[in-house]
């Protein structure tokens, strides 16, 4: 494998994720560039060491028993520019950075994304949303690293892109970067749009814990919190994970969960609520 800077070996991967949890992964790579991270993959590939890209891994529960491959961060890959009128977002640009720079530029349509803690990739990858928003009304294509090696610009129609589901869970497709066409729009409007977002946010969610944000996809019609805290789940906790007396949607890290702790209290709410309310709830947190 070419060398690479930001290598770390045998390293807890839990300070480096939102619900901090993890035991060891053998190595940590941070690449800074597109091409960096590309090489990095291609090289994985060829000598059959298995990997994983992750981008800010706040939607991600690695298990206490690490993670014997290379796991590779996209955080360090951070460009954004204007091209033609669009924007082009490398796969490590915080969706909070993307927001910023449409507002800046009077572009419309990302302020939803400002205060979600993820990347652009893992944003696309989970077609991310809130407040009425989500990934997938203004994206316009994506650079692909495909299965086979090769580069390839998909659009969006071809993301199969629906509530917190895109293509990229089906297949195994590589990020590189986004391009997002935006409405016009006034720049003191949009911000204000985000500083309620934001406000709203801090009012609601439990920010003080670590946690993954909404533990649950929302059901048809209905919402998980309101599901969960009508099951009478609401502070419920297995070792150090717990319900959220804030917002009974997301599951927090009261400072010595493991992952154990946080599958086996997903697990108990599904169950609970199951039999509460005869919905079945899909966890949102991607397990490993
Ligand atoms: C406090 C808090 C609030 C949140 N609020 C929201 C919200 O309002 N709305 C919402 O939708 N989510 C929310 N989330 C969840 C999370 O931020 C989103 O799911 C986000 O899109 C995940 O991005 P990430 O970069 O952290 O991805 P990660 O968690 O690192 O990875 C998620 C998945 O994406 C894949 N992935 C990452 N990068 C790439 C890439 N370049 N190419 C291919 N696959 C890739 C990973 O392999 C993994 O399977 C919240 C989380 C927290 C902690």
């Amino acid at each position: 494998m070419k060398s690479i800077p930001n290598l770390q070996e045998n390293i807890r991967i839990a300070p480096y994720t939102s619900m901090r949890v993890g035991g060891t992964v053998r190595r940590l790579y941070r690449p800074e560039s597109v091409e960096q991270l590309t090489d990095l993959v291609l090289s994985c590939r060829e000598e059959g060491v298995p990997y994983l890209v992750i981008g800010n891994a706040s939607n991600l529960l690695f298990p206490d028993e690490g993670y014997q491959g290379a796991v590779i961060s996209t955080v360090g890959i951070k460009e954004l520019s204007l091209q033609g009128g669009k924007i082009v977002a490398s796969c490590g640009v915080s969706l909070s950075a993307l927001s910023v720079f449409a507002m800046e530029h009077g572009m419309d349509g990302l302020a939803f994304a400002y205060g979600i803690p993820g990347t652009v990739g893992g944003g696309v990858y989970m077609n991310a949303g809130a407040y009425g928003g989500e990934i997938s009304d203004c994206l316009e294509s994506i650079l692909a690293l495909t299965k086979d090696g090769a580069i390839r610009t998909l659009s969006r129609e071809e993301l199969s892109l629906s509530y917190r589901h895109s293509r990229l869970q089906e297949e195994e497709l590589l990020l590189l970067s986004a391009t997002f066409r935006c409405e016009e729009g006034i720049p003191a409007e949009i911000k204000s749009v985000m500083d309620r977002n934001m406000a709203s946010r801090k009012e609601k969610q439990p920010l003080e814990y670590p946690s993954c944000g909404s533990a649950f996809k929302r059901p048809a019609g209905q919402f998980a919190g309101a599901l969960i805290q009508e099951a009478g789940l609401k502070g419920f906790s297995i070792g150090g994970a717990q319900v959220s007396e804030k917002h009974a949607g997301f599951v927090i890290n009261k400072g010595s969960a493991t992952a154990e702790d946080v599958k086996a209290l997903l697990a108990h709410v599904q169950k609970i609520v199951y039999e509460n309310s005869g919905v079945l709830l899909e966890p949102e947190i991607q397990i490993l």
